[in-house]
């Protein structure tokens, strides 16, 4: 090979690498052996990408607490990936949630998803916060910020969270967060990214400068989803409804039609600028996988992958 020619390779690897947008991906603790499998191939397909972090969710009222802590510690003890737990105040007292910090801490864990929660089933959808608990996200990040100089990601919510009384609440709110120490925040899943782009023109009006990172939902099944967008408040438009429209036994279909959502969904995103994603791949690796590759988001070399995986 000449070497003018490998000199425009090199190039354009380096303006590859230079272009590539930072992802993260978010994963539930399993509940059966099977589950649990299919986690641990999916974090092994996807570890290559080298995410900035992965996060495991956190059953809002504790349920997950020890299958999240032993997934976490799992992923940052036997790969090279950055574990982050999400940790919520529902359900327990002060110190029991800076007593699993500090644990997590001990443990190397250096990055928290730090959340209210919602009201565990069976409280009759009513927020309480717990009598010796924190009461809302910005006081955990506060708690989290006195244990240890923890990285600390938030969430937030372009269509305005279900119980906020006005966007700009919801903006006040956040930007309390970020002053309490957070670094960035996720936001809920949303469609159409222009929801996205008119929240963060908001934000920084507000002054908040962190960064804004646009949570993906690969849509694996529409029903699911309609049903998590109803509870959370994400807004759906008729076009995706149409979109996926007479696909119910479709699965094959149904997959494509999702990956060219959110790759159309992405790319929007890149074009305006946005070098953040964050995925929530509810354990499934291929959707993820496919739309990072559209991004520019390959695999890298060295190890990334789990040392034992079953
Ligand atoms: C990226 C992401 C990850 C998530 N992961 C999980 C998870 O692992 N486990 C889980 O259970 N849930 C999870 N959730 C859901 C989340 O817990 C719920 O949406 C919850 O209802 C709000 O959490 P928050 O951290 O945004 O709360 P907060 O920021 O505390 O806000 C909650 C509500 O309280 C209001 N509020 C804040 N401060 C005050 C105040 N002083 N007085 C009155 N109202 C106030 C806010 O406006 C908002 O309406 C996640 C959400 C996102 C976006």
């Amino acid at each position: 090979m000449a070497i003018e020619e490998i000199k425009d390779r090199i190039g354009e690897t380096m303006a590859r690498l230079k272009s590539r947008p930072a992802v993260s991906f978010e994963f539930f603790p399993p509940k059966d052996e099977a589950m649990e499998r299919t986690l641990w191939q999916s974090i092994e397909r996807l570890a290559p990408l080298r995410p900035r972090f992965v996060s495991v969710t956190y059953g809002a009222d504790g349920s997950t607490r020890t299958r999240t802590h032993n997934v976490v510690t799992r992923i940052q003890q036997a790969t090279s990936l950055t574990a982050a737990p999400h940790l919520t105040c529902v359900g327990a007292s002060k110190e029991e949630v800076l007593d699993i910090a500090r644990n997590y801490w001990a443990h190397g864990i250096r990055h928290i998803v730090a959340l209210r929660g919602d009201p565990p089933q069976g409280s009759g959808g009513k927020y309480v916060p717990h009598p010796n608990g924190f009461a809302y996200a910005v006081d955990l990040v506060k708690g989290l910020m006195s244990v240890a100089d923890f990285e600390i990601s938030v969430a937030t919510y372009p269509e305005k969270h279900p119980e906020s009384p006005s966007e700009e609440f919801e903006l006040e709110n956040l930007k309390a967060k970020i002053d309490a120490g957070a670094d960035r925040a996720i936001t809920q899943f949303f469609f159409d990214p222009d929801v996205f782009l008119r929240f963060r023109d908001r934000c920084l009006a507000a002054g908040i400068t962190a960064p804004i990172v646009p949570g993906i939902l690969p849509i694996t099944r529409f029903p699911q989803m309609l049903r998590m967008a109803q509870r959370c408040g994400a807004s759906v438009p008729q076009w995706l409804v149409d979109r996926f429209d007479g696909l119910d036994d479709d699965v094959e279909t149904r997959r494509m039609i999702a990956a060219s959502v959110a790759i159309e969904q992405v790319q929007h995103l890149q074009k305006h600028g946005v070098e953040e994603f964050h995925f929530y791949t509810l354990n499934r690796a291929e959707l993820t996988y496919a739309i990072c590759h559209t991004l520019g988001v390959r695999p890298q070399a060295g190890n990334a992958t789990l040392e034992a995986a079953s």
